[in-house]
């Protein structure tokens, strides 16, 4: 059997979730409606409640409350998302990504032509 196939560790999990979430503001409308903000919140909100590393999401879920999420556009989510993941890159000891580029990592790839 392949190591793949066995549960995922915070790792693992880690990798996959970020992947999930930018790649969801990479495709959230650049201006959304009222019902797609509220959304989008409540997702974040109840995704935190669920997060399988209990203290991952508990250090999240403070975040939130400290950082109001911010869905009014495209870019606003898509830095405050950014910003999210350098918080948690700085309490593990990982360098910050610069969120000016968040949409090349995760939408258009990187303006070197790397990804095309
Ligand atoms: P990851 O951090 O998984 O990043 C994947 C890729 O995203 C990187 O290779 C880079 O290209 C890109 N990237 C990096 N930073 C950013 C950014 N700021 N914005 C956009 N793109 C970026 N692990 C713990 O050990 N303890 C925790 O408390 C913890 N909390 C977490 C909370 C959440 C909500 C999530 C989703 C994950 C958490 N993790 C936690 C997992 C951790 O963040 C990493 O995913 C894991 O350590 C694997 O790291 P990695 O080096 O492979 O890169």
């Amino acid at each position: 059997r392949k190591r793949t196939d066995c549960p995922a560790d915070v790792e693992t999990l880690g990798r996959s979730t970020w992947t999930l979430l930018h790649s969801i503001a990479a495709t959230y409308p650049r201006t959304p409606t009222q019902s797609q903000q509220n959304d989008l919140t409540s997702f974040i909100r109840l995704f935190s409640k669920f997060y399988p590393c209990w203290v991952c999401a508990e250090d999240f879920q403070e975040y939130i409350e400290k950082e109001k999420i911010k869905a009014g556009s495209r870019d606003e989510f898509g830095n405050w998302l950014c910003e999210a993941h350098n918080e948690v890159n700085r309490k593990l000891g990982k360098p910050t990504f610069d969120c000016s580029r968040w949409q090349e990592r995760w939408k258009t790839g990187w303006k070197d032509g790397s990804c095309d």
